[in-house]
């Protein structure tokens, strides 16, 4: 293209808000013929609340109550069907507080939903004594036990990373996969005794996300252009499939359980066979794999690592300007070809 057709699509670009990095993105950005989403902050508003709390008890099962959320939308004085009259502390509020004060050290939106529901149950959340980020699996730290001031330790995070360190998660196989169905990331909460290193399922906590207004909508938009649409995240397969068949992505097209640092690899391998795949992404994970595919597109309100890395970024952070930036990119080079 020439200098003045780079103008002209640059501005209308930033018109729309759809910044290209440049000309040669807006030249290669026609020529897109697969759209790889990121999930969770692009495809998804990234704004996790709390909505489920398992407790189990020492088999394994869980207990009677199911899920705490259903009590906390009734009245707070009900008591507790799980309530344990030993300690009289409610066995949902006691997993809460152990996930909540171990996620209370991370930044990630999984954690902070899980500190932020606690809260809002008046459950007093600590703060850990030790803490370890666990990427694309969870978090490892020691928490205060109770009064008694015994410190425990705890793991807050998917089956990876309980298996890693000699917990089973089995037990919680069903109640995992009834939330995971229904688009929830559900993530175990365990203990592991200081004493006796002996590892012990506590239960299950569960936030949910909800689709951006627009994202099928785009999906389709993509599609009508004759552009395949996948998905990559490294939230776990049946969560993730749930979110895809909202928005309209084949089953097939769902690449998850991808580790942080794997993100970049599968780009490369969807590009293997001479696709010209556009990664579209928010979080630092992204970045990496924003690098590599043919065109990178950030989400505005994304993180500065993505945005940098990135070819394209949309101001707007609406899903539907993929589509535009695909059609700025075909406009402009073909008017002034
Ligand atoms: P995404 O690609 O969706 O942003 P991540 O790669 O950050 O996901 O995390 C992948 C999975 O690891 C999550 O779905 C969750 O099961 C687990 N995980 C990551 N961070 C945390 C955390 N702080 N607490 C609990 N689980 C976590
Ligand atoms: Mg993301």
């Amino acid at each position: 293209a020439t200098p003045a057709a780079t103008m002209v699509g640059t501005t209308i670009g930033a018109g729309h808000g759809v910044l290209f990095k440049g000309g040669d993105v807006l030249e290669r950005a026609k020529d897109v013929d697969t759209v790889v989403f990121d999930k969770t902050g692009t495809l998804t508003e990234g704004e996790m609340e709390l909505t489920d709390v398992v407790a189990f008890d020492r088999d394994g099962e869980p207990l009677p109550d199911g899920g705490a959320a259903q009590r906390w939308e009734g009245d707070d004085d009900l008591p507790s069907p799980g309530s344990d009259p030993d300690t009289d502390r409610n066995p949902e509020d006691e997993v809460l507080r152990l996930a909540a004060t171990a996620e209370r050290g991370s930044e990630h939106p999984l954690a902070r939903a899980i500190v932020e529901g606690a809260e809002s149950h008046r459950i007093d959340v600590g703060s850990p004594d030790e803490f370890e980020n666990v990427p694309g699996q969870g978090v490892r730290a020691t928490v205060a036990s109770d009064g008694s001031g015994e410190a425990t330790e705890v793991l807050v995070g998917n089956r990876k990373l309980l298996r890693d360190n000699g917990i089973d998660p089995s037990p919680a196989a069903e109640t995992m996969e009834r939330l995971e169905s229904e688009g929830k990331t559900a993530m175990l909460v365990a203990r592991v005794s200081a004493d006796t290193n002996e590892g012990r399922l506590l239960g299950v906590v569960a936030d949910a996300d909800t689709v951006k207004p627009s994202a099928a909508d785009a999906v389709s938009a993509l599609r009508d252009r004759g552009i395949d649409v996948m998905m990559i995240t490294g939230d776990n397969e049946r969560t993730a499939r749930a979110v895809a068949e909202q928005v309209g992505i084949d089953p097939e097209n769902v690449r998850a359980e991808v580790l942080p640092e794997d993100k970049s690899d599968a780009i490369e391998a969807i590009q293997a066979d001479g696709r010209q795949a556009m990664m579209v992404g928010d979080g630092v994970n992204d970045a990496p794999a924003l690098a590599v595919a043919y065109v990178g597109t950030a989400i505005g309100s994304g993180t500065d690592v993505a945005i940098e890395a990135a070819d394209v970024t949309l101001m707007r952070d609406d899903p539907l300007d993929v589509a535009k930036a695909i059609r700025i990119s075909d406009a402009t080079l073909q008017k002034i070809k």
